[in-house]
């Protein structure tokens, strides 16, 4: 690092003390949870600064998580767009099959050295529940994951993992029996276990410090991404682009780019059934500031300010909420929010398995999809890294319904 990239560095200095990353982010829980927070966040500053620590993460996403990951050259999709290279930053090669594991490794160690030997977790579409319930039985603690009986009842194969795992799936039978509800359960869990309990989030949002350290345990994507592209004499991308859910594989993978103000950083949410619709997923270009499991952020929300039901094709990408950093870079313009449809993306997923033998995730496709409108927009000698956050195995039933309904309306024309 230059004496200027430093200072420039040391200038993003983000959360402040408080966890607030501008004017979002930030502690928004009941009082009884507030020591809670407050033990979690003078470990997690100790582990961090501890090299012992450091190195401990770093052997188990070598030998267990299986990195580095690969950051391959997409040749056949480069050829069919004919403009800048595509670089893919293959987050799907992780074992579990996404980059959620980073996280829930990253956690699960720091729940082992507090002492705590009772992991909780909420999910959704089930992939966090998985990476959590991994790391628990490789680390042989105990681990209860809350999840809405709708939907246990649409990821009964995720359900049936986290169970061969070792955990236990409580099914909530409050609200609309899916994420939101869960959420809730697993913080009344932590309210009444706290002595015992380590809560772990999966994505960039929720209280502080949980965004800077989920961050923290994904930069290592970005981090990879940097020495990789210095390895092939590729040097500085010009742009990167991610999907969005919660934000936390984008984040880990623009991070280490933010003070490179040349790099271009592209995060995309989804659309869902379009931006006028009603029903989509794209809080940054839809949203408005609001308060949401513990922290402030942009929001999908009605005009009495009630949280609105998010909607994607894709599970991981449908949530009402984004991490607080991601609000700040978006208002800052350091990063970009665009969205595609569940039309687009289901597109990209095939063009991706046919150009490059690779079927992505349906999260990982939205990222993919932005390349219609983004490449014709770069020139020959530019690079494009894309990461893409998981592999499309756990999707294969919602793609083939797709590619059936499309291939029987062909026959009708
Ligand atoms: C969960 C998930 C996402 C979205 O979550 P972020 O926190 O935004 O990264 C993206 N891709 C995959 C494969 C996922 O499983």
């Amino acid at each position: 690092m230059t004496k200027d990239s430093r200072r420039e560095y040391q200038k993003y200095n983000m959360p402040d003390e408080k966890g607030y990353f501008g004017t979002y982010g930030g502690k928004f829980v009941p009082e009884l949870l507030m020591p809670a927070l407050s033990e979690l966040e003078s470990a997690y500053r100790v582990a961090n600064r501890d090299p012992r620590f450091t190195s401990e993460f770093n052997y188990y996403l070598n030998e267990f998580v299986g990195r580095p990951t690969r950051l391959t050259f997409a040749e056949r999709l480069t050829n069919h767009y004919r403009r800048a290279q595509i670089w893919l930053k293959r987050e799907d090669l992780c074992h579990t099959g996404a980059h959620k594991i980073n996280n829930a490794v990253g956690q699960v160690l720091l729940a082992q050295r507090m002492n705590k030997k009772r992991i909780i977790a909420e999910t959704g579409a089930g992939q966090h529940g998985v990476a959590v319930a991994t790391a628990c039985a490789r680390f042989g603690l105990e681990c209860i994951v809350y999840m809405g009986s709708e939907d246990m009842e649409r990821q009964k194969l995720n359900v049936e993992r986290m169970k061969l795992l070792g955990a236990k799936v409580r099914p909530v039978e409050s609200g609309s029996r899916t994420l939101k509800d869960a959420t809730n359960e697993a913080i009344r869990d932590w309210v009444t276990h706290v002595e015992s309990t380590f809560y772990v989030i999966g994505s960039v949002v929720g209280p502080h410090p949980y965004p800077m350290m989920v961050r923290n345990f994904q930069t290592v994507i970005g981090q990879e991404t940097k020495r990789q592209l210095e390895e092939k004499n590729l040097g500085t991308p010009d742009i990167l682009v991610a999907s969005v859910g919660g934000g936390s594989n984008a984040i880990g993978f623009f991070y280490p780019f933010i003070e490179e103000r040349q790099v271009r950083m592209i995060g995309v949410e989804a659309s869902g059934l379009g931006l006028q619709s009603g029903k989509t997923a794209a809080t940054l270009t839809l949203g408005r500031p609001g308060v949401l499991h513990g922290t402030r952020s942009y929001l999908l929300q009605d005009g009495e300010g009630q949280v609105k039901l998010a909607h994607s094709v894709s599970a991981g990408l449908d949530y009402p909420g984004v991490g607080p950093e991601h609000a700040w870079l978006y208002d800052q313009k350091r990063a970009e929010y665009v969205s595609v449809t569940d039309e687009e993306a289901l597109k990209a997923v095939e063009l991706l398995s046919r150009k490059e033998g690779i079927i992505p995730a349906l999260e990982s496709a939205h990222a993919l999809a932005w390349l219609e409108t983004l490449m014709p927009q770069t020139v020959e000698n530019q690079i494009v890294v894309l990461n893409l956050s998981g592999r499309g195995d756990k999707d294969m039933r919602t793609i083939a319904e797709h590619l059936d309904r499309e291939s029987r309306g062909a026959d009708r024309i």
